[in-house]
């Protein structure tokens, strides 16, 4: 196991570095797409509707960088919240879509509470278990417990995947690092960067063509200091 600060904290400035070009970019980007629109209405071609569907292709990726790196900015409120209720209406939106994934579900605690911002962190477990299921090829199960340690609400994420190679795993969580074809590489940035300001921790463990198993530990019931993203966490584990 290893916890490499330097790394993380690269990752960090990385990530603002990302968030400042984003910015930039978006305005013009913004600017083109009405301009598109009014083109359209005067002179209707399909290659503008080409270009409109590439052109939200793009802004739905910079809007995602911008709330990873500027969580804030989306000003949502800390709450009381049931973790295990939110999980579970993530997984219910996956449910009709797997055939040959079996889900196995156990909220040990289902009334455990933490203090959180609720859709950001619904939109983090929802990364993980997107990455999860897109980690099986054909068949295979996604496992998902929840318990508390100590005082943390723990959280895991088990799949039977192809894994992620020794090499790759300090690079979870860069922004735009993906291994897949219509990957955008953003899920594991929001998850480091919300799990980070909810003063929790995450962990990895996979092995090739074995699995893969995330831990996310949450303070139970505490309320946590507004905290600005300097530096995100992650445990890199080899093996099982
Ligand atoms: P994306 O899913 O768009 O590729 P993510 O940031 O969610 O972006 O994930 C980045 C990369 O991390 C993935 O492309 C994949 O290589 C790896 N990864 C994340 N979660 C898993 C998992 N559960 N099993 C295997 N690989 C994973
Ligand atoms: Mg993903």
């Amino acid at each position: 196991e290893q916890g490499d600060d330097n790394h993380l904290s690269q990752l960090a400035s990385v990530g603002q570095i990302a968030a400042g070009i984003a910015h930039e970019v978006k305005n013009p980007l913004t600017a083109v797409k009405g301009f598109l629109q009014l083109l359209q209405r005067e002179k209707p071609h399909q290659y503008i509707d080409i270009a409109q569907s590439e052109l939200e292709s793009a802004l739905a990726i910079l809007n995602n960088l911008l709330q990873v790196s500027k969580p804030d900015l989306e000003n949502e409120d800390y709450q009381t919240l049931k973790l295990s209720v939110e999980i579970e209406a993530i997984l219910n939106l996956f449910l009709d879509k797997m055939y040959d994934i079996e889900m196995i579900t156990e909220f040990k605690h289902p009334d455990a509470l933490i203090y959180g911002k609720k859709n950001q962190l619904k939109r983090a477990f929802f990364n993980l278990i997107k990455n999860a299921i897109e980690s099986i090829d054909g068949k295979g199960t996604v496992t998902v417990i929840q318990d508390i340690e100590d005082k943390d609400v723990v959280i895991t994420i088990k799949d039977t995947g192809v894994g992620i190679p020794k090499e790759k795993l300090t690079l979870l969580g860069t922004p735009f690092f993906t291994t897949k074809e219509q990957g955008t590489g953003m899920g594991l940035a929001q998850v480091f960067s919300v799990i980070y300001q909810h003063e929790g921790k995450i962990s990895v463990e996979s092995k090739e063509k074995v699995g893969t198993t995330f831990t996310i530990k949450m303070p139970l019931n505490k309320k946590v200091r507004k905290r600005g993203i300097k530096r995100l966490e992650l445990n890199y584990k080899e093996n099982f």
